[in-house]
């Protein structure tokens, strides 16, 4: 409940009718639960992430950043199984109903679902601190998720796009003292406020990877969780980490590439690939794709410069417990 009669209107105002209808959805938002109807050919593939104001974005954040940002972290998840998105659940607790801010947020969100075709099935609408959770359903045939677990020594590791971006553009939008972020700056921090899913590449993956993760909390950590899943570790090229213009121009350095958290990229590891196979597969996923190591059977991540120097890399990345539960 957020106030007297005004959480109703306020549900009818900004999200009801938000997003184009689409199959499946016999009654979306306006009853007591919405009635889907399940693709005939089977699985699902459901996901849910939460953002709480000045734990996952800044309190300045633009609403209409974050309405796109909750939806694509989310689409994220279902791009990392290979799930193509069906259906959205959005849960917000608001302060105060402030009706630029709903309709800045809700622009936001109805922008990227529209381009993913996701309809907006439902939620829940309360007082609160600013959080915002969204649920994505999303259909993957049967036997044909990518997992965490599937990765083999000899494989190679990829990565979709560059990494490090969000975690400087984070660094630069708080250096910004209330000025207009401009140039490189603004590249960056457009990549942590509007992360683009990397759903046709997670599609395009279907049949070729061995394992996939998206990258939420740096690739040093999520790749390492792969590898855990799987039974094995790896050695990083750390010279072949993929680096932006913009990253290189504001001097970005390692540790953010390897420890940067919201670049929702995808990592995922394969059989050797021919060149031939490589561009196809990036043809198809829509963005570059970087080779950055490869899979071995001894345990843990490894790293090696330029010169040849191995180290063992920590996998620290965010994580909300780590002083432990
Ligand atoms: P109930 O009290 O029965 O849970 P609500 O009054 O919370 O119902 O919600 C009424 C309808 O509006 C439901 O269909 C619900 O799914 C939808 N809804 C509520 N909040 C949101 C939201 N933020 N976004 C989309 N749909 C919402
Ligand atoms: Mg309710």
């Amino acid at each position: 409940m957020l106030a007297g009669g005004g959480e109703a209107a306020l549900i009818r105002r900004y999200f009801q009718g938000l997003t184009a209808c689409r199959e499946g959805v016999v009654v979306g938002i306006g009853d007591d639960s919405a009635l889907l109807e399940s693709p005939a050919e089977g699985g699902l593939a459901v996901c849910c992430d939460t953002l709480v104001e000045g734990v996952h974005f800044p309190a300045d954040i633009p609403a209409e950043a974050l309405g796109h940002r909750v939806l694509a972290v989310n689409l994220s998840d279902i791009a990392a199984v290979g799930g193509e998105p069906l259906w959205a659940v959005l849960s917000l607790s608001l302060p105060q109903a402030e009706p630029e801010w709903l309709e800045g947020f809700a622009e936001g969100f109805k922008r990227l679902a529209d381009r993913y075709n996701v309809a907006l099935i439902g939620g829940d609408t309360t007082r609160g601190a600013l959080s915002v959770t969204v649920t994505v359903i999303g259909c993957v045939a049967h036997g044909q998720g990518l997992r965490r677990a599937g990765a083999h020594p000899g494989d190679e590791i990829w990565v979709t796009g560059t990494l490090g971006d969000a975690a400087l553009g984070l660094e630069r939008w708080r250096q910004r003292a209330g000025l207009p972020l401009t140039g490189n700056a603004a590249v960056l921090a457009a990549r942590l406020f509007r992360p683009e899913p990397r759903v046709a590449a997670g599609r395009a993956l279907r049949g070729v990877a061995t394992a996939a993760i998206d990258l939420s909390d740096g690739v040093a950590v999520d790749l390492s969780r792969l590898l855990e899943e799987s039974g094995v570790g790896a050695t990083l090229q750390l010279e072949a980490l993929p680096r932006s213009a913009a990253f290189i121009a504001e001097g970005g350095e390692l540790a953010a590439l390897l420890h940067g958290g919201d670049d929702y990229e995808l990592c995922f590891t394969t059989s050797p690939l021919s060149a031939q196979q490589v561009e196809r597969l990036a043809e198809q996923a829509g963005t570059t794709l970087t080779r950055i190591g490869a899979v071995e059977s001894t345990p843990g991540l490894r790293g090696v410069d330029g010169a040849g120097n191995t180290c063992a890399l920590q996998a620290d990345g965010y994580d909300h417990f780590a002083a432990g539960v």
